[in-house]
């Protein structure tokens, strides 16, 4: 038997380009006198499939790095990154463009427009994402039925619970068909029943697939995504999901 040439080995670890990533991120506020250190220099890479909580007491600099994340706010120095392009580099009109075609939002407050039915909703959503006018009322329906709404479409935000509420938002934050879905305490006006459905629907969009970056200040919340940050006082660092017990 002749010997055979070697094979090359299977496991070279490839360089995985992150979805997203921030490199030496920094955030410094002015207010009056006040000089407020937001965001210590801080690196953090997201990854396709990733389903990440950033949890953290009141003040900790959650909501700051979510926001440069969504590329809403500019950094006092350092990078934000989605695939390899640095967002800082854009102008504001190429950033909006890459914001609507590669990021979705979640908030707490919900922020849908009262006037609208949730089909109304997703559907400026899908406005802005280019759909095509006849093609956006089914679109619309296949969102709403994918979060469990198919009886919804006609209601109202006044109409529907909190939870609903906040599961037209998330059809809404699909609409665009996002790299990334980013929710600021998607649960915080929500009861802890409603607050624990939020986060099973997150997890199965998780599970097909979709990218998710989930600010919370509830452990038990933040303890089901699939890595945990932790944040304190503008600095982060990733733990093991079972090991904090609080957050103070
Ligand atoms: P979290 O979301 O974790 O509660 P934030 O990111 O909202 O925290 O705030 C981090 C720190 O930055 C806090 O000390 C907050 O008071 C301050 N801060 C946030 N936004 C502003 C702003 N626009 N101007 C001045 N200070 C701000
Ligand atoms: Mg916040």
């Amino acid at each position: 038997m002749s010997d055979a040439p070697a094979a090359t080995p299977a496991t070279k670890t490839e360089e995985r380009t992150p979805l997203l990533s921030v490199r030496n991120l920094e955030r410094v506020y002015h207010l009056g006198e006040q000089t407020i250190h937001a965001l210590r220099p801080l690196n953090l890479d997201i990854h396709n499939g990733d389903f990440i909580a950033i949890a953290g007491p009141s003040g900790s600099g959650k909501s700051t790095l979510l926001q440069l994340l969504g590329l809403v706010d500019s950094p006092t120095a350092g990078e934000v990154r989605i695939r390899n392009q640095i967002a800082q580099d854009l102008g504001r009109e190429q950033r909006a463009a890459l914001r609507l075609k590669t990021l979705g939002f979640v908030f707490q407050a919900f922020n849908l427009l009262q006037m609208l039915t949730a089909r109304q909703n997703v559907e400026i959503a899908l406005t802005l994402a280019g759909f095509p006018r006849r093609k956006r009322r089914q679109r619309a329906e296949e969102l709403l039925s994918a979060v469990g709404l198919a009886e919804r479409l006609e209601h109202r935000p006044l109409q529907l619970s909190g939870g609903e509420r906040q599961r037209v938002a998330i059809a809404r934050a699909l609409a665009n068909e996002p790299d990334v879905i980013l929710a600021d305490e998607p649960t915080g006006n929500l009861d802890s029943q409603t607050g624990r459905e939020i986060v099973n629907l997150l997890e199965d969009l998780n599970r097909a697939g979709q990218t998710i970056v989930m600010v919370t200040h509830n452990l038990e919340i933040a303890r089901r995504a699939g890595r945990l940050f932790l944040m304190r006082d503008g600095r982060i660092d990733e733990v093991d999901p079972d090991v904090p017990d609080s957050l103070d």
